[in-house]
This record gives C-alpha cells, sequence and structure tokens, in this order.
C-alpha cells in the first residue's frame, strides 16, 4: 500500500535530525527494487560506489529471475513444471530452492512457496492486480493439492517437480536472500559497517554511530495499526529483522481485510495476525520465518519460530495485542524513537 514509504522518509529525517550524535555515513543510496525502495547506509569504505553499482545490478536480476509474473528463469521454471519437464536454472536459484523447501518442511508447510497459483488467484502478485473480490472456494480448491513445494525434487541445479499444477512463488523470501546477497557484497567491497534496509525488513553489517560511539544498530519497531513504537532493538554485526503484516497488500470485502499473506491449508489470509517480527542472523531465514510464524496464528507460532530456529520473534494478534518470546522481550527496549537508527515499517510495499 502506498501511504507507507513517505512517512518512513519523514521519520526517518526527523530521527537524523534528533539524534545527538547522527551516525556519520559516507554513503546513503535508494535502490528501487522488488516493489520497494531498498536503502543502503554506509559508513565506511571507499569503493562504496563499486558496491551499490553491483548490488544494483544484482537486484534488477532477482527482479526478472526470481518473480514468478516477469519472464526469467523462476517463469520458465513454472512454465517447464506445468509440461512435467525438468528445467536447468542458475546455482544461486537452485540453492534458494533448496533452502525454500528445507524452511517450508520445517515450518510444517506454513511456509510455502508452492502457492503461486493461490496467489494469482487472489490477485496479490503485483499491486496492479488486487482483485476486490475474493476467488470462489471452488477456485481455491482446485488449486490447494499442488500448491506444495515438497513435490520439487533439486537435483544440482535441474528442478523438477511431481505436481504438474504446482507454481512457485517466492514472494516470501526472494527479498531476504537478496539483501543477504547485498551484505555479502558490501563485504566483497570491504565495506565493514552499514545497514541495508528494504522498506522495514533490513539486515546489517558491522556497527553503526561514529568513531568514537560506535554502538549496535537501533531499529525502532512500530506497531501495525497505532501510532509510536513497540520498542527498539539493537541488532548485532550481520543480524537481520523483518516483519511480515497484513497491512502491506490487502483489499477489503465485506468488511473484511482479505490480504496477502495466505494459510497454505485453506488458500485464503490467515487470520487472527496484524503483524510478526522476527530477529535472525540471515535475511533469508527472517523472511521465510516471519511469514511462516505470521500464518501460523495465535497457537502454533511459537511452536513454529522454535521449529525455525528463531529465538526473538514478537507477534502482534488480530486485536492489537502484542506477545513475544523470552529473548524478544529480554532485547527489546520500550523508548521513543528517538534513539534508533532507523524505524522499521515492517515490510511495507511502496508501488511507485
Ligand atoms: P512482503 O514481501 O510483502 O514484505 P512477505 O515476506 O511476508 O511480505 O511475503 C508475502 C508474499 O509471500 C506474498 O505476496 C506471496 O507472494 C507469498 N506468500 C503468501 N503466503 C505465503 C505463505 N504462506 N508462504 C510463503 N509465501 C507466501
Ligand atoms: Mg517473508
Amino acid at each position: 500500500m502506498k501511504k507507507a514509504a513517505p512517512i518512513y522518509v519523514t521519520l526517518f529525517g526527523l530521527l537524523i535530525a534528533g539524534c545527538s550524535s547522527p551516525p556519520p555515513a559516507l554513503s546513503q543510496s535508494r535502490i528501487y527494487s522488488m516493489g520497494t525502495w531498498v536503502d543502503l547506509t554506509i559508513r565506511d569504505a571507499a569503493d562504496a560506489e563499486a558496491a551499490i553499482s553491483d548490488i544494483e545490478t544484482m537486484l534488477a536480476s532477482f527482479e526478472t529471475d526470481y518473480y514468478a509474473w516477469t519472464p526469467g528463469q523462476l517463469a520458465t521454471l513454472n512454465e517447464s513444471i506445468a509440461r512435467a519437464e525438468a528445467s536447468v536454472v542458475s546455482p544461486e536459484l537452485a540453492a534458494l530452492l533448496h533452502e525454500a523447501r528445507e524452511l517450508s518442511a520445517r515450518s510444517g508447510g506454513l511456509f510455502e512457496p508452492g502457492l503461486g497459483a493461490l496467489v494469482e488467484l487472489w490477485g496479490f502478485q503485483s499491486p496492479l492486480t488486487d482483485r476486490g473480490t475474493p476467488p470462489s472456494a471452488a477456485e481455491l480448491e482446485a488449486q490447494l493439492a499442488d500448491a506444495r513445494i515438497a513435490a520439487l525434487t533439486v537435483e544440482g541445479t535441474s528442478i523438477s517437480s511431481s505436481a504438474q499444477g504446482l507454481k512457485l512463488d517466492l514472494g516470501g523470501i526472494a527479498k531476504g536472500a537478496a539483501i543477504d546477497i547485498a551484505t555479502t557484497i558490501l563485504s566483497g567491497h570491504g565495506v565493514e559497517h552499514a545497514l541495508v534496509n528494504a522498506g522495514g525488513d533490513l539486515s546489517v553489517l558491522g556497527r553503526s554511530g561514529g568513531m568514537d560511539n560506535e554502538r549496535p544498530w537501533r531499529v525502532g519497531i512500530r506497531h501495525p495499526r497505532e501510532d509510536g513504537l513497540l520498542g527498539i532493538v539493537e541488532l548485532e554485526a550481520g543480524e537481520a529483522t523483518f516483519t511480515s503484516g497484513d497491512y502491506e497488500r490487502f483489499f477489503e470485502s465485506d468488511g473484511q481485510r482479505l490480504h496477502h499473506l495466505l494459510d497454505p491449508e485453506t488458500g485464503r489470509p490467515a487470520e487472527h495476525t496484524q503483524a510478526v517480527t522476527v530477529i535472525a542472523d540471515s535475511g533469508t531465514l527472517a523472511d521465510a520465518a516471519a511469514t511462516a510464524i505470521f500464518v501460523a496464528g495465535p497457537e502454533r507460532w511459537r511452536e513454529t519460530a522454535e521449529a525455525l530456529g528463531i529465538d526473538a520473534a514478537l507477534r502482534v494478534d488480530a486485536g492489537g495485542s502484542v506477545e513475544m518470546t523470552a529473548a524478544m522481550l529480554d532485547r527489546m527496549t520500550p523508548v521513543s524513537g528517538g534513539d534508533s537508527d532507523i524505524i522499521t515499517l515492517a515490510g511495507q510495499d511502496d508501488p511507485r
């Protein structure tokens, strides 16, 4: 939904202006990719420009090759699956498909990158395709059985599926994978301290602050509905925080908010949750886990986090109540946004 980005920009501006010692960034740049702005804050390194240019190239290839609805590797793979043929993909995409399949299994199928056909029925593949009315039960039913990445076989770079109706959608994990590669590119160019922020889903390298007041990067987590922060967490070097929320992409029908996070068991938007924020050592894991824990709902969210190896997770339920794991409670400081480097608006889509 479009409204988020301007708020974020304003807040960020206020924060920088309001900080007693703003983190000196040698380089601050933004690249529009995957439906959102990716903000790069680089505190060091002479060849930041070369790193930014490599990241730009990488993000552009992600947009074509990892998105199921534009011509590229993933779309070609989906076409091969529909013809019951094996297809060869790049080693990078094969590795991500392998990881996505593993994470799906560990989440008990709640993270389900095989639900592309269901996403398409709802029109959630793009902000331009929202449909305004829900698909019928019969339409959903017809796609449910094949919407399982468990049917996928990854043998080296050769990919095949035992289900012809499987349509892969990496929308719940691709941003995390892209952010991980972005931080790897930055490290490769000698950058030691940086923040890669894709609309509130982010990963950090090193530390924030100036030469004489280095400190961990601080991230303010906003409530999905109310004004103000739930709290601030400090991220250790290499950590990522990702959020999945019901406000990112949705339409209203009969007074119901129908959003883009689907329960793979019903094919319908998962109920009972407004937002989930997690912290992990990798963006890929954090992205998939936020989606899975969101879908898991009140009864299963804690066990799902545990199964995915996530210690720090926070959940805002449908009524706006906040619950969190002991590790998140430990790490979260209930203070105002003035102390944070960045406010996460939590994975807001930002169509241009
Ligand atoms: P965003 O990328 O919008 O910040 P997410 O990472 O939570 O949010 O991913 C949401 C996207 O993931 C949806 O738009 C859809 O393409 C896909 N998706 C929806 N439900 C699931 C699910 N249960 N498991 C995996 N992917 C999903
Ligand atoms: Mg996700």
